[in-house]
């Protein structure tokens, strides 16, 4: 049980309107029933269709149930980031199929989470060898448990584990771009990396970043508000002001609206690190509303100003 909010409250959270058009399909199925919330995303997974966007010459953005994904084609054979649910697979198949006829070749995760690499086995299966930071790898490999989210997933099968792991950086010549992919210290959660392709002018950030409302922050793997904080600041250092920067969730952003996102994660911050600094508990911090002037703008997907507080409160 979450302190200042009720499991049943979490679970209806995210069901006005103005949630309905932001928020993720499957954030939105698992908010509307609570019993099997892994089995409603999956369902989302099966069911949600894949559009493409052009970002580059050889580089789409894949948005369909969970986490957003790229792919670059070319000779090289095909690179994707993240793969969405297992249940999603036949479809981000179709997907890349439609872009070209080149051979299956990296997949890269860009954390442990499972609206991001519950694909990884069958796309493995199809042929990609899976690349990640070294504790996505060792998250996958055993039990977790995410408690804010009132499930526990088991060890992922053998060809879901990422093949190639990293500590801190590796650099990928890939179809004639150049790419980092670069770890952040922890901050949605400890496995959390970013992918950038030079050439092209494309940040993938994955979790650190839900362009246009308050992100979810995984206190149970490592995640805390400093070290989103830290990590929007370092991918801000990354992007030019013409960068294409894919989020996590959300549409694809600007660096101005990262920033915006920044500010806003800052602001929470400091107001909710006052609070809890002059002795308040997290019940009476949630109680004062330090988001309200915000949640016009941010409280668009899973999580509304109480719960965004009660994550900040207990992670500063
Ligand atoms: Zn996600
Ligand atoms: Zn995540």
């Amino acid at each position: 049980m979450m302190a200042g909010m009720n499991r049943r409250s979490f679970m209806q959270m995210g069901l006005t309107a103005g949630a309905a058009a932001m928020a993720p399909r499957w954030m939105m199925a698992q908010a509307a029933k609570a019993a099997d919330p892994v089995g409603q995303m999956r369902a989302a997974g099966a069911s949600t269709p894949i559009k493409t966007t052009k970002l580059y010459d050889n580089l789409y953005l894949l948005q369909g149930a969970g986490g957003n994904m790229a792919a670059q084609i070319g000779p090289d054979g095909k690179l994707l980031i993240d793969s969405s649910f297992a249940t999603a697979v036949p479809k981000i198949r179709e997907a890349l199929a439609a872009l070209s006829n080149d051979p299956a070749s990296t997949l890269i995760n860009t954390h442990w989470h499972i609206d991001h690499t519950d694909g990884n086995e069958g796309m493995h299966a199809a042929g990609f060898t899976i690349y990640a930071h070294q504790m996505t790898r060792e998250r996958l490999a055993t039990p977790q448990t995410m408690k804010m989210m009132g499930f526990s997933l088991p060890a992922a099968p053998a060809g879901a584990l990422p093949m190639l792991t990293f500590d801190r950086s590796m650099h990928l010549w890939h179809n004639g771009d150049s790419l980092n992919l670069e770890h952040f210290d922890p901050a949605h959660t400890d496995t959390d990396i970013y992918i950038h392709f030079h050439k092209a002018d494309v940040l993938h950030v994955g979790d650190i970043w839900f362009n246009g409302m308050y992100p979810f922050i995984d206190e149970g793997t490592g995640g805390t508000i400093g070290g989103m904080i830290e990590a929007d600041k370092k991918a801000l250092a990354i992007a030019g002001p013409g960068t294409k920067i894919i989020p996590g969730h959300g549409p694809l952003g600007t660096k101005a609206q990262l920033q915006q996102f920044h500010d806003m994660l800052a602001a929470v911050h400091d107001k909710v690190a006052a609070l809890k600094s002059a002795g308040a508990s997290e019940q009476e911090v949630v109680a004062k509303k330090p988001t309200a002037a915000f949640d016009a703008t941010w409280a668009k997907g899973m999580m509304n100003g109480d719960a965004f507080t009660g994550i900040v409160y207990r992670t500063i």
